[in-house]
């Protein structure tokens, strides 16, 4: 599967959780998301909810901004740096992102960066349309 698979799948499951919570505020909706709930309620929204595994290791998890609007992939490759292909990249080159550099590729690794499970970050940038939030970027300009 292709991040952009990932990505259009991601986002027709997410639009079809917004209509169930469409009678939740905004603030109500974000807390609906936080990760016990929805591994509780929502078992098929992702497939660490089975295993009751949190992608990072944190206390505090909301899964709204998965994935996270700074996030750029091109499944054929930005350019090439050093003989290596860059697939991914983080647009605003957070501190809390790394790189790994493989033998033949570079990826964004976001491991370690929690941005976009905040809740403070997932609010200040909020919109029930998952798809146009991933489209509101800082970097973007919006
Ligand atoms: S490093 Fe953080 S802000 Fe950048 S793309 Fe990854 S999760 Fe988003």
């Amino acid at each position: 599967m292709t991040y952009l698979d990932w990505f259009t799948a991601h986002a027709a499951k997410h639009t079809d959780l917004m209509k169930k919570l469409e009678n939740l505020s905004d603030d109500e909706v974000i807390r609906y998301f936080r990760f016990e709930n929805m591994a509780e309620k929502e078992r098929d929204f992702c497939p660490l909810y089975s295993e009751n595994t949190k992608c990072h290791d944190t206390a505090e998890l909301n899964c709204y901004l998965c994935a996270c609007p700074h996030f750029r992939f091109n499944d054929g490759g930005f350019s090439i740096v050093e003989g290596k292909t860059l697939f991914s990249i983080c647009s605003i080159d957070s501190a809390e992102g790394e790189r790994y550099i493989g033998e033949h590729t570079i990826h964004q690794n976001c491991a370690g960066c929690l941005i976009p499970h905040r809740e403070s970050y997932v609010a200040k940038v909020f919109d029930r349309n998952w798809l146009a939030m991933m489209g509101k970027s800082p970097a973007n300009g919006l």
